[in-house]
């Protein structure tokens, strides 16, 4: 296959980026697809941000994705957004469009392809509840309800991201509760999904064991020993089945990567080469 000459520059914005995956999924998609790809992890926080962006452009930056903490800030930040990006009030994906940022939100996307294709979960329907109100909670949000899920229940830690969150997706289906107040749901969910960044600390995740109904699926968007904690939860609270967020990571990194070379690159194989 032939391999374009000049690198096609790429980042990933957060913090903490240093454990990512994303520079060998994005690298692996290009050897796939013939494009050369120079993809590095830039650690920034919310402070550093703005700055660490232009520069990255004015350095020849076409592309960009953006972890936590960043995903609001990114979306403040762009001149035009996704119709998704604006559902979600969160972007994660930024394509340079002339000296301008436009942003994306892939997120939803690639949760939703991970949990149809690899674990035969289709959420239409379902009883879900997500713990979190962050960024990535706010893409996954937004995507469930496009989805049709029977109700969501969001529970999160700081009450006014819940509300600011429950304001924007405007649906009856959905439902709040303080995490200091979790113990007095007594609903069953079919699918619980941790979007919390409580795995990055010591914390350890205590929920009642009865939020669970038969069936149960539960996902921790984060991947490796960051998702342990609620992982280890779920199977001793009897979880169906427990799953972490590598699936969603390379679906997610394939919707940037064909919003940035036109170009949708195979899944599939580059999932298997992180699972080995
Ligand atoms: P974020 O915007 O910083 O949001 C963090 C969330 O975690 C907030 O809801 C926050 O609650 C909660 N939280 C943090 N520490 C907590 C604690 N000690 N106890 C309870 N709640 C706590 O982060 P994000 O961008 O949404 O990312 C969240 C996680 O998803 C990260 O681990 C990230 O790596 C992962 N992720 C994975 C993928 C993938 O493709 N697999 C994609 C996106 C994100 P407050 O509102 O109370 O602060």
């Amino acid at each position: 296959m032939a391999i374009t000459h000049s690198p096609s520059r790429l980042a990933l914005f957060g913090q903490p980026v240093s454990h990512s995956l994303s520079p060998r999924i994005h690298a692996a998609f290009g050897a796939q697809v013939g494009i050369r790809v120079d993809y590095r992890a830039i650690e920034a926080g919310h402070d550093e941000f703005p700055q660490a962006l232009a520069a990255f452009a004015r350095e020849g930056g076409i592309g960009a994705n953006v972890t936590l903490p960043l995903k609001i800030d990114a979306f403040a930040l762009c001149s035009s957004t996704s119709e998704r990006a604006r559902r979600a009030g969160s972007v994660n994906t930024l394509i340079l469009d002339g000296d301008t940022w436009r942003g994306d939100s892939t997120d939803g996307a690639g949760l939703l392809r991970d949990l149809r294709q690899r674990h035969g979960f289709d959420p239409t329907g379902r009883r879900v509840l997500l713990l979190g109100a962050g960024g990535a909670a706010r893409a996954v949000a937004a995507a469930l309800i496009d989805e049709r899920v029977h109700d969501l229940m969001i529970v999160n830690r700081t009450r006014q991201r819940t509300i600011e969150l429950t304001r924007s997706l405007a649906s009856d289906c959905v439902f709040t509760c303080d995490l200091a107040k979790v113990e007095l749901l007594d609903d069953q969910y079919e699918l619980v999904i941790n979007a919390t960044s409580l795995g990055h600390g010591d914390a350890r995740f205590d929920l009642p064991a009865r939020l669970l109904a038969a069936n149960a699926l539960c996902y921790d968007l984060s991947y490796g020993r960051i998702a342990q904690p609620f992982l280890d939860w779920a199977r001793h609270a009897g979880a169906a089945n427990a799953c972490d967020g590598i699936g969603m990571l390379v679906e997610q990194a394939a919707e940037a990567f064909e919003l940035w070379h036109g170009v949708r690159p195979a899944t599939a194989p580059v999932h298997a080469l992180l699972a080995a």
